[in-house]
């Protein structure tokens, strides 16, 4: 947050863009409280950090798009829903953890889905799919 402050202050972009992400746990408050009064930072902020709570609520509230049907027609079977809890639980809506959702995901493929190549296949478009939401971020110092 101090490097950020700094970067901002002396518009220093690169170092913005690179203090920006590490800050993304902290509360508007905090960041307020950081900055002079009357600082549009701390908006600006809020602006680049709702990018990551948008991906967040993506993951919590949109079921990962199925791929191929199970025999039977059935669209998963009884392995999805524990993996799916337990990445769910992994992630905690934190979002320097879905920074790296692969690799949760990954863990959890592991752990939970390795006899379904189905669902297996499902996860791993879940991967592809939430990756290029991370990588569509903007920086914060295109809204500056
Ligand atoms: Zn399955």
């Amino acid at each position: 947050m101090a490097i950020l402050q700094y970067a901002a202050k002396y518009n220093h972009t690169d170092l913005v863009d690179e203090a920006a992400p590490l800050t993304i746990e902290y509360e508007f408050l905090e960041v307020k409280n950081q900055f002079e009064k009357g600082s549009r930072i701390p908006y600006i902020w809020l602006e680049y950090r709702e990018q990551w709570a948008s991906i967040i609520k993506w993951i919590y509230t949109v079921n990962p798009p199925i791929s191929t049907q199970h025999k039977g027609g059935l669209s998963e079977c009884n392995l999805w829903k524990p993996f799916y809890w337990k990445v769910l639980e992994d992630l905690k809506m934190c979002p320097s953890r879905v920074k790296r959702a692969r690799q949760f995901i990954e863990m959890d493929i592991t752990r939970k889905l390795e006899d379904c190549s189905h669902c297996i296949r499902r996860a791993q478009k879940w991967i592809i799919a939430a990756e290029a939401k991370i990588e569509a971020i903007q920086p914060l110092s295109n809204f500056l």
